[in-house]
């Protein structure tokens, strides 16, 4: 066997380097074997008419089938190089930028509100129910002891939908419902929509939530009344919040007060957001009026209860130092999502409370 099929012979073995190399060393494989200048193969060729002719038939058929032998292991290798970044590249796709964390929702921080405080009437044995958006006069009104000439009545001050039915203005109807329903004892948290004819600014809003408290049965006293409350202050704000009753007016209530709580922010001392008072007004109260039990033939001689009704929004504006009660129906995410972390925190305090 000539040198020259020898040297081809080694050269095929180098075949087994074009799979594996990377474009760079592709691009050398190419210029080594194949260069139209100093290509071994190409040298080789170039050699084949200076030979007798029987070993240039034999060494030219061998070096042209391994010409075309690399020539195709080279392609392919080109192609497979180009397809792999492609794939990583194709589209416009840049595989080097920092993944999007997934976007979660979370509960609106009014409805978290009003999850906790039922959470927390719940363990003191209050059902939470609802009742109609949409109430008759009777209901809204009537049954609640309201007189015929009471201003929440006009039309200026409610939302009227034709005939005697408007838009509750308040969700203690839920209490003559219930009362209509279910003898005493009765205990419930009455959470839900209300509507009034009020302005949209920083601190109102014609449609809010409202948390209706109500228990009857027999030999409840103010005693009961002022220590439920206290407690739920208490489990909501702090351990050593303190509240103070103030004598009020309601219809359906009897003695009435207002219950303000000591000041979150200043701790009772006195600052601006309290008006320097140290205290700020909560919730609206009252022993249940004998005439809303007698309105539902329950006998007030026997029966007596308590009755409150809280703002969610104005709680949560209270808790969270929020300065506009627009906010929340804003749906601005970026004032929306500060609150799914304090809500996984209460979820947290919550399950720990279980576990005690
Ligand atoms: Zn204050």
């Amino acid at each position: 066997m000539s040198d020259l099929l020898a040297a081809l012979d080694s050269l095929r073995e180098r075949l087994n380097e074009v799979p594996q190399a990377d474009e760079r060393q592709l691009q050398e494989l190419k210029t080594e074997f194949l260069g139209r200048k100093a290509g071994v193969l190409t040298e080789i060729l170039k050699a084949l008419p200076g030979l007798p002719p029987e070993e240039r038939k034999r060494v030219g058929g061998t070096a042209n089938a391994l010409k075309r032998e690399f020539e195709r292991a080279i392609d392919e290798r080109e192609r497979d190089l180009k397809r792999s970044t492609t794939a990583l590249s194709g589209s416009g796709v840049d595989l080097t930028m920092p993944g999007r964390p997934q976007w979660h929702g979370g509960v609106h921080i009014v409805t978290q509100v009003v999850d906790e405080i039922c959470e927390i009437f719940g363990e003191l044995g209050f059902s939470r129910v609802t009742g109609p958006e949409a109430e008759t006069e009777r209901y809204n009104f009537y049954a609640l002891n309201f007189p015929k000439d009471h201003p929440a009545l006009d039309a200026q001050d409610s939302f009227y939908l034709g005939g005697d039915m408007l838009l509750r203005t308040h969700t203690s109807p839920v209490q003559i419902r219930t009362l209509e329903t279910y003898p005493p004892p009765i205990r419930i948290v009455v959470p839900g929509r209300c509507y009034r004819r009020d302005p949209f600014d920083a601190s109102h809003s014609p449609v809010f939530e409202q948390i209706e408290g109500f228990a009857v049965d027999e030999g409840i006293s103010f005693v009961d009344f002022k220590a439920t409350l206290a407690l739920w202050a208490r489990r909501f704000f702090s351990s050593t919040t303190k509240v103070r009753f103030r004598p009020s007016y309601f219809p359906f209530t009897e003695p009435s007060a207002e219950m303000d709580v000591q000041c979150q922010i200043c701790g009772g001392s006195g600052c601006p957001a309290c008006k320097q008072s140290g205290w700020m007004e909560i919730l609206g109260s009252g022993m249940v009026h004998p005439a809303v039990l007698d309105n539902c033939k329950v006998d007030s001689e026997k029966y007596t209860g308590f009755a409150w009704g809280m703002g969610p929004e104005r709680i949560a504006m209270l808790r969270y130092g929020i300065p506009d009660i627009r906010l929340f129906f804003d749906s601005d995410v970026r004032f929306l999502e500060q609150f799914s972390v304090i809500s996984s925190l209460l979820s947290d305090r919550r399950l720990k409370t279980d576990d005690r």
